[in-house]
């Protein structure tokens, strides 16, 4: 018998949970950016902007809005940055209110930044972009109260093909930290390439409503993509990993301490024998056009 790593019962809900418009720094409306991404056949979305959580949430015209912002801490002149997004759990459009905080200025440690996004409201909190933030793997390691790095950012993949973070999320997770990995836009639309629809989530939530979406995120009941499928995946009861997907061809079995596998060919189902003492084991898609999808990971010692 397979188990499944998603919820037997549920709908497939594709979204994208990070997004900027003209109330921070994006070059588009609220308005223009809800309409492309409705266009796309996007279930859900959130408007990101800096610092300012917009109040258009309320707006429910064929795409699920849920309320976020994206906070930073600045470092001076330097490169360095903290930004982290955090989702509120407001279940009525009447209880959104604008909350509009100065970006801190490097006098605020990112651990009080997470705590106090805490306090604020936030349920589901994820670092952003580290590797094009230049977050040294044991700065994100000493961080707790946090579900998740964005392990790919299209935004920062077109802006300096900085939009990658496998590194830091197998370091964290090697380290036992239990993160999932999130893929989105970070739509700006001041990128030279166009930066909507390179990387989107797809949860497995109980209902299409936001409560269901966060819950399921907070339950890593997700995958992340910027192409291919995953239909299932899963540890069947002989201690095999199983996925399968949409065409691909190539999939990682991505283990600690001993080494996964890799496979390639024409590729829809792919298993893999754990070998025993694993940690956690996770898995990337790649398809003939090159794009890739992220599973969560499993953590073995819970099983
Ligand atoms: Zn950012
Ligand atoms: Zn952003």
């Amino acid at each position: 018998m397979q188990t499944s790593s998603f919820p037997r019962e549920g709908m497939w809900l594709k979204g994208n949970y990070h997004s900027h418009t003209t109330l921070s720094d994006g070059m588009l409306s609220p308005e223009e950016q809800l309409r492309r991404y409705k266009l796309q056949n996007y279930h859900f979305l959130a408007f990101t902007d800096h610092n300012a959580m917009n109040d258009r949430v309320q707006w429910n015209e064929g795409i699920l809005m849920l309320p976020a912002w994206e906070r930073d801490i600045l470092y001076g002149e330097k490169t360095k940055c903290t930004h982290i997004v955090g989702l509120f759990d407001l279940k009525s459009p009447s209880d959104t209110t604008l909350r509009r905080p100065k970006g801190d200025k490097h006098t605020i440690t990112d651990q009080a930044l997470i705590d106090q996004m805490r306090k604020d409201g936030n349920v589901f909190i994820s670092i952003a972009h580290p590797t094009w933030s230049r977050m040294e793997p044991e700065e994100l390691l000493s961080l707790d109260h946090y579900h998740a790095i964005e392990v790919f950012n299209y935004g920062c993949e077109c802006l300096s093909h900085e939009g990658h973070a496998e590194y830091l999320w197998d370091f964290l997770l090697r380290h036992g930290k239990r993160i999932f990995g999130i893929a989105c836009d970070d739509t700006h639309g001041h990128t030279i390439k166009d930066d909507h629809f390179g990387g989107w989530m797809m949860v497995k939530s109980k209902a299409y409503d936001r409560q269901s979406i966060i819950e399921a995120m907070q339950a890593g009941h997700f995958y992340s993509t910027s192409g291919p499928e995953i239909h299932d995946w899963g540890i069947d009861e002989e201690g095999n990993a199983f996925i399968t997907t949409s065409l691909c061809r190539e999939i990682h079995f991505i283990t600690y301490p001993t080494r996964g596998k890799s496979f390639a060919g024409y590729l829809t189902e792919t298993t893999f024998p754990l070998k025993g003492g694993e940690t956690y084991v996770r898995v990337e898609c790649i398809d003939f056009a090159g794009n890739k999808a992220w599973t969560n990971p499993i953590f073995l010692q819970d099983r």
